[in-house]
């Protein structure tokens, strides 16, 4: 008998939201965290309202700030103004506080956390899984989900996710500020080669930040936060840099694992579901990480087939929208003045942009209508 039901190595967006859907459901479960409780992580913290559809518990004592608006810029100017539908449809939270409430309701449903250790190994022996840690103990389950974040080698040691995963090079920068309007985020989109910059209003401050995502070379951040900052009133070296590099989705790849490494699922930004246009990765991270959880538990009731059903789930919810988005951003961001004159500038575009945010479109949606409109040349 293994100790566990399902060990859960990570405790971020996507491993705290599967913990707390198999602990709800009842199954014996471990959440693994290597970094000590309350660790802030680079991340916008923007996020469509409609993910709490996945939680039975509500959703907002973890959100920083509901966003109305969107302003889009080229080089500052030129901008284009979406306003966003609904009550509260794109939230900005800050990652620490998410991560830890998400865990703390796992906790209520019965999970067990322990923060401060460190995954190093992974093994399936006499049908049980070995959890190895750095410190020698080892752990045994009857299924593991690994949600390790953009830096995970155990999915890829294992044939889960994209065996070689495509990153997108991120700057972060949190400022504190009295804001004018708070309610508005900021994307521009002319400032950087291949990407672009965003800054999110939270309660004192910006959240800020510039990712590149063709060709994996970091922007030049310094002359992008040089110009970025003082156009939101802040001095151009405010704020502490922290780079990173964000795991972005590259293709359609089993997220299950067979043979001998069945009773593996992989999650989030491990699994390589973060949107490689928007870097949009919470979103995906929480939807993966409930549909881990309900994949799991009929397993473990003898649903052989719930688990593969996990990997084509995903790619049908989740994946034929990002392989479009992929395709979006290998044109926009090589030609980004173009695509911002016909993307963004584009009447009906603010309200397209909108439903991508706030989660009611996929990009899938959008490139039909294009192609339909390229068809039919209508307006
Ligand atoms: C600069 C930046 C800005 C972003 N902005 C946005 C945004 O505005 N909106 C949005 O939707 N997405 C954004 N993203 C993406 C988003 O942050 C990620 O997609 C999201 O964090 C994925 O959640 P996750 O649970 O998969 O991974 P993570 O949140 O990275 O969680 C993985 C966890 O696993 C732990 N871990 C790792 N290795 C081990 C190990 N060996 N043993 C035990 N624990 C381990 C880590 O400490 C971590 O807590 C941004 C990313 C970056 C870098």
């Amino acid at each position: 008998m293994p100790e566990h039901d399902v060990i859960v190595v990570g405790a971020g967006a996507a491993g705290s939201s599967a913990a707390f859907h198999l602990a709800q459901r009842g199954r014996r479960v471990l959440l693994l965290e290597r970094q000590p409780p309350g660790r802030s992580k680079p991340c916008g913290g923007g996020m469509a309202a409609s993910v709490q559809r996945w939680f039975p518990f509500d959703l907002s004592p973890a959100v920083d700030q509901v966003i109305r608006r969107v302003c889009f810029t080229w080089c500052l100017e030129d901008p284009v103004v979406a306003e966003l539908p609904g009550d509260a449809p794109f939230w900005i939270v800050r990652r620490a506080v998410l991560d830890q409430f998400l865990a703390d309701r796992a906790l209520e449903a019965g999970a067990e956390l322990r923060h401060g250790v460190d995954v190093v190994g992974l093994e399936r022996r006499q049908g049980l899984w070995r959890v190895g840690l750095r410190d020698g103990q080892e752990l045994s389950a009857t299924a593991v989900l690994i949600a390790d974040g953009s830096g995970s080698t155990l999915a890829t040691s294992h044939g889960l996710g994209s065996p070689r995963p495509r990153y997108a090079a991120t700057v972060s920068v949190e400022v504190e500020a009295s804001l004018a309007q708070p309610d508005t985020a900021r994307f521009e989109f002319g400032l950087v080669h291949h990407g672009f910059c965003w800054a999110f209003p939270r309660q004192g401050g910006w959240s800020i930040g510039v990712g590149t995502f063709i060709g994996q070379q970091e922007a030049d951040s310094e002359a992008v936060l040089a110009a970025l900052l003082p156009s939101l009133g802040l001095p151009a070296d405010a704020g502490r840099r922290q780079h990173g590099r964000l795991r972005i989705w590259d293709g359609h790849h089993p997220l299950h694992g067979r043979g001998p490494a069945e009773g593996l699922l992989v999650a989030g930004d491990a699994a390589s579901l973060c949107d490689p246009f928007l870097a949009e990765g919470l979103r995906p991270a929480l939807m993966s990480g409930c549909r881990a959880a309900e994949a799991f538990d009929r397993w473990l009731d003898g649903e052989q087939e719930a688990l593969p059903l996990y990997s084509r789930r995903l790619r049908a919810d989740w994946g034929e929208s990002m392989a479009w988005g992929k395709r979006i951003a290998q044109v926009f961001y090589r030609l980004p003045r173009v695509g911002y004159q016909l993307g963004i500038k584009r009447p009906t575009a603010p309200q397209r942009i909108a439903q991508i945010l706030s989660g009611d479109m996929g990009y899938g949606d959008i490139a039909q209508r294009v192609i339909r409109r390229l068809m039919f040349q209508r307006g």
